[in-house]
C-alpha cells in the first residue's frame, strides 16, 4: 500500500477526468490537495468534498493557467496557506483539430500556451518552493503523442512532446535539490477530452482493438501509475517517461 502521510499537493485540472482521478488517490493515500477549475466550480467542490470525507484537506482555485498571473497566484496562495508543496502534477490540458495549411494561429497558441506555457508558469513558481525543502516530485501528463506524433494533432503532439524534453532537463537540473521530474504518457482514455469522438461508438471499437490489451482505460489507470511515481517505491527514479496505453506506442 502506498502511503504519502501529510504530504501536500497541487494537481493542476484536478475537477475532472485524469485529474480528479489523481487528486482522490493521492488523497486516499493520505495527501492534502490543492487543485484548480478552469470553468465548472461545481465539479471543483464535488471533488474537494470527496476529498474530505478522507480526512484529507483540500483547497479549490479558479484559474486559467495557460495566464502568468493566474498560475502564479495560485501557487503563492497555496504557500501562504501550507508553507510547502511535496508533489506538482501538471495535468491541465486540451486537445483540439487542427489541420497543418489551414490552423489558424489562434488554435495552434491555445494549445501551446495551455499545455506548454501553462506547465512553465505553474512549475517555475513551485519549483523554488520545493528547492527551499530540499525535496519535491512533479510528475507532467504528457501522451503517446509526443512520441508517436499525431495528423491533424500536430500542434498537441508538439506540446507533449516539448513536455518530455522538459522533464528530462528538469531531471538532472533539479537532482540535487532531490526533486524527482517523471512523465506519464498515456494513450486513449476514457475522459470528457474523448467524449466528443467516443460518440462514434465504430470509432471507440477500432481504437479499442488497435490496443494490444485490448481495453480503453479509465482514468484511474493512469492515476495509479502517478502514484507510484510520486511515491517512495520510485525514489531512484527521475527523468523517466512512463508510458501508459496498454501497448500502443508499441504497435506504431
Ligand atoms: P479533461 O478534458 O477531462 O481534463 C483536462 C483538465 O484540464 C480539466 O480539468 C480542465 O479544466 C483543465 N484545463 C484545460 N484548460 C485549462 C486552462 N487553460 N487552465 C486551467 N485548467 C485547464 O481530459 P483528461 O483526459 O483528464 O486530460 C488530462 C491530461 O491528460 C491532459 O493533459 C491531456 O492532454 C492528457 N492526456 C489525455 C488523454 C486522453 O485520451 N484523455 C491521452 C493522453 C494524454
Amino acid at each position: 500500500m502506498i502511503r504519502l502521510n501529510n504530504k501536500k499537493a497541487l494537481v493542476t485540472g484536478g475537477s475532472r477526468g485524469i485529474g480528479k482521478a489523481v487528486s482522490l488517490m493521492l488523497a486516499e493515500a493520505g495527501t492534502d490537495v490543492a487543485l484548480n477549475y478552469f470553468k465548472n466550480k461545481q465539479a471543483a467542490l464535488d471533488v474537494k468534498a470527496e476529498i474530505e470525507k478522507k480526512q484529507r484537506r483540500c483547497m479549490i482555485f479558479k484559474a486559467d493557467l495557460s495566464q502568468q498571473e493566474d498560475a502564479e497566484s495560485m501557487v503563492e496562495k497555496i504557500n501562504r496557506s501550507w508553507g510547502r508543496l511535496d508533489i506538482l502534477i501538471n495535468n491541465a490540458g486540451i486537445w483540439t483539430f487542427g489541420e497543418m495549411g489551414r490552423m489558424d494561429y489562434k488554435v495552434w497558441s491555445e494549445t501551446i500556451r495551455t499545455n506548454l506555457d501553462g506547465v512553465f508558469f505553474v512549475t517555475n513558481s513551485v519549483v523554488p518552493i520545493m528547492k527551499k525543502a530540499g525535496q519535491g516530485c512533479i510528475v507532467n501528463i504528457s501522451s503517446t503523442a509526443a512520441v508517436r506524433g499525431e495528423a491533424f494533432h500536430s500542434h498537441y503532439a508538439s506540446s507533449k512532446g516539448a513536455l518530455v524534453s522538459l522533464t528530462k532537463s528538469l531531471a538532472v537540473e533539479l537532482a540535487p535539490y532531490k526533486i524527482r521530474v517523471n512523465c506519464v504518457a498515456p494513450g486513449w482514455v476514457d475522459t470528457d477530452m474523448c467524449s466528443e469522438v467516443f460518440k462514434d461508438k465504430e470509432f471507440k471499437e477500432k481504437i479499442r482493438e488497435s490496443i494490444p490489451l485490448k481495453r480503453i482505460p479509465s482514468p484511474e489507470d493512469i492515476a495509479g501509475p502517478v502514484l507510484f511515481l510520486v511515491s517512495d517505491y520510485a525514489r531512484h527514479i527521475t527523468g523517466e517517461v512512463l508510458n501508459v496505453n496498454g501497448g500502443a506506442v508499441l504497435c506504431a
